[in-house]
C-alpha cells in the first residue's frame, strides 16, 4: 500500500512539473506575441525614430549615420578590386574583376574564415589588424603571376560590420563594438587608418579606398544589378539596415552636405527601441548579462547571435522548474551554448520522431529527451524565430514608410488598384547567414511584410537575397570611385 502511495505521489509531482513547463511556455508565447496591430505600431515607431535621428545628432537611438556614399555602382565599372570584410563571425577576402558591363562581374577567390575568438577580445587592436594584414598578404601571394593587378597598386574596400562615424567615404572612427567584440582601445580610432597602418607595416602595396558598412556593401551589389534597389538589410550575427536618402532630408548635416541629391544612410537599426516591442524577462536578462547592456535592443531580438541564447534561457528556466531534461540540464546554464544554427536545425526537423532535435540535444550532453519534451523545444524555437522574423518585417516596412514606398497601406486602406499599381517598384537587398540559411525566419519575415502592407505589396516590393553581397558590393563601390 505504501509503495502504491509513493508511486501516486510521484505521478502527481510529475504532472505538476509538466504543468510548470506548459505554463512557462504559454507565458513566453504570450510575451512574444506580435499581432499585426502591434507590428504596425513598430512600423510607425521606426519611421518616427528615423526622422528624429536625421533631424539632430543624438535625436534618436537610431544613429542614422552618414556614409558619404552618394553614387552607387551602375555596371560601367572596370578593373580588378579587392574587399576584406570583418563581419561578426567570419572574415572574408575576395577579388572582383569588372569588364565595364553588368554581365562582366567576375567574383574570384572568395575566402571565408572564422574570426579567432581571441582577436575579438584582445587588449590591443594591433593584434587584430596585423592578423587581417597577414591574411590579405597570403591571399595576394596565392594570386601568383597571373593576377591582372601585377605591378599596379591594389585598391581595397574594407567592409567593417560595426558602427562607424564617417568623416569621408574612406575614413571614420569606431563608435562602439557590438556582437560580443570588446577591444576597448579601438573605440574612437580611425578604422581605415588602423588597417592601412598594418598593411604598410607588412610592406603591402594596397590602398584602403573605402570603409564600408556591410549593409552598404549589400546595397551596392543590389543597385549594381537593379537600380530600383534602395534599401539593404543584413540579418546575420548582427542586424542592420541602410537606405538611400535625399540629402535635403538629412537635416542634422545641412551645412555640411552641400551637394544635393542622395546619400546612403547607415541606420544602425540594431539600436532601435520602442515600447511596442514585445520584450520578455528572458530578453531583459540576456541584455543585462551581455557585453553591451542597454544597447542594441532590437538586434538582441532579431539577430543570429542572440536567437539561440533566448531559446537556451527558456529551456534553462524549464529545466530549473521541472526535471524534463533529466540530470544533465546544467549544460543550459552556459551562455551561448545553443547556437542559432542548432535552433534552425531543430526548428526545421521534419523527421516524425524529431531525431535531429534528439541528436543536437545529445551533442550538448542531454540524452534521452522524450518526444513530448522535444516538441516543446521545437515550439520554443518557433516562438523566438517567429517574433524575430515578424519584427524584422516591421523594421523593413518602417523604412518603406519613411521613404514613401509602403503603398500607404494597400488597397484595403482605401487606395484604388490603379494607385497601388502606380507605386514605384522597390527592391530590398537582404544578406546575412540568418536570412540565407534559416528558411523559417525568412518565411515568417516575408509573410509578415505582406500582412503589414497588404497583398499588393507583392506587386511593388521585391526582397532579393544577395549572397556575399556585403563583400562583393563593397569592392564594386571602390570600383565606382575609380571609374
Ligand atoms: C553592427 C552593424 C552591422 C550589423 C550587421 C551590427 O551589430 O552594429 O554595423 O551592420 O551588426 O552585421
Amino acid at each position: 500500500c505504501s509503495v502504491a502511495a509513493v508511486m501516486v505521489s510521484r505521478r502527481v509531482k510529475r504532472r505538476r512539473k509538466w504543468r510548470n513547463v506548459v505554463e512557462i511556455l504559454k507565458e513566453f508565447e504570450e510575451g512574444c506575441d506580435t499581432p499585426v496591430g502591434r507590428l504596425r505600431q513598430v512600423v510607425d515607431a521606426m519611421a518616427v525614430e528615423m526622422h528624429a535621428g536625421l533631424a539632430s545628432e543624438g535625436g534618436s537611438k537610431l544613429k542614422m549615420l552618414l556614409t558619404y556614399v552618394h553614387d552607387l555602382p551602375n555596371g560601367t565599372e572596370k578593373g580588378t578590386y579587392y574587399a576584406l570584410h570583418l563581419g561578426g563571425t567570419y572574415f572574408r577576402i575576395l577579388r572582383v574583376h569588372l569588364g565595364g558591363e553588368r554581365s562582366y562581374l567576375d567574383v574570384q577567390d572568395v575566402e571565408r574564415h572564422p574570426i579567432p575568438s581571441h582577436l575579438m577580445n584582445s587588449t590591443s587592436e594591433v593584434v587584430l589588424f596585423n592578423f587581417l594584414a597577414f591574411s590579405l598578404e597570403r591571399f595576394i601571394q596565392k594570386e601568383g603571376n597571373e593576377s591582372s593587378s601585377q605591378g599596379v597598386k591594389r585598391e581595397l574596400a574594407f567592409t567593417f560590420s560595426f558602427p562607424v562615424k564617417h568623416t569621408s567615404i574612406s575614413s571614420g572612427v569606431l563608435i562602439k563594438w557590438t556582437k560580443g567584440f570588446e577591444i576597448s582601445e579601438m573605440v574612437g580610432k580611425d578604422i581605415a587608418e588602423c588597417l592601412q597602418g598594418a598593411l604598410n607595416r607588412r610592406g603591402l602595396d594596397i590602398h584602403v579606398s573605402a570603409l564600408v558598412n556591410d549593409t552598404v556593401g549589400a546595397l551596392s551589389l543590389g543597385y549594381y544589378h537593379d537600380p530600383d534597389t534602395v534599401v539593404a538589410v543584413v540579418f546575420g550575427t548582427g542586424s542592420n539596415a541602410c537606405y538611400l536618402e535625399r540629402t535635403d532630408a538629412i537635416i542634422k548635416c545641412q551645412g555640411l552636405l552641400t551637394t544635393s541629391g542622395t546619400m546612403v544612410v547607415n541606420m544602425e537599426w540594431g539600436n532601435f527601441w520602442s515600447s511596442h516591442l514585445p520584450r520578455t524577462a528572458y530578453d531583459i536578462d540576456l541584455d543585462a548579462e551581455s557585453s553591451n547592456p542597454n544597447d542594441m535592443g532590437f538586434e538582441k531580438m532579431i539577430a543570429g547571435l542572440y536567437l539561440g541564447d533566448i531559446v537556451r534561457r527558456v529551456i534553462l528556466r524549464m529545466s530549473q522548474e521541472s526535471d524534463i531534461f533529466g540530470p544533465y540540464s546544467s549544460v543550459f546554464s552556459e551562455p551561448y551554448v545553443l547556437r542559432t544554427n542548432a535552433v534552425s536545425a531543430m526548428h526545421e526537423d521534419d523527421t516524425p520522431e524529431l531525431q535531429e532535435v534528439a541528436r543536437i540535444l545529445k551533442d550538448l550532453g542531454v540524452s534521452d529527451v522524450p518526444l513530448k519534451v522535444r516538441k516543446v523545444v521545437v515550439k520554443i524555437c518557433d516562438v523566438v524565430t517567429r517574433r524575430a522574423g515578424r519584427l524584422a518585417a516591421a523594421g523593413i516596412a518602417g523604412i518603406l514608410k519613411k521613404i514613401g514606398r509602403d503603398g500607404g497601406g494597400g488597397i484595403t486602406s482605401g487606395r484604388s488598384r490603379s494607385e497601388v499599381q502606380m507605386q514605384r517598384r522597390t527592391v530590398v537587398a537582404v544578406e546575412g547567414g540568418l536570412y540565407m540559411n534559416y528558411t523559417m525566419f525568412r518565411e515568417y519575415m516575408e509573410e509578415a511584410l505582406v500582412e503589414i502592407l497588404g497583398e499588393e505589396v507583392r506587386q511593388y516590393v521585391v526582397v532579393k537575397a544577395m549572397e556575399d553581397g556585403s563583400s562583393i558590393g563593397s569592392a564594386l563601390l571602390v570600383a565606382s570611385l575609380h571609374s
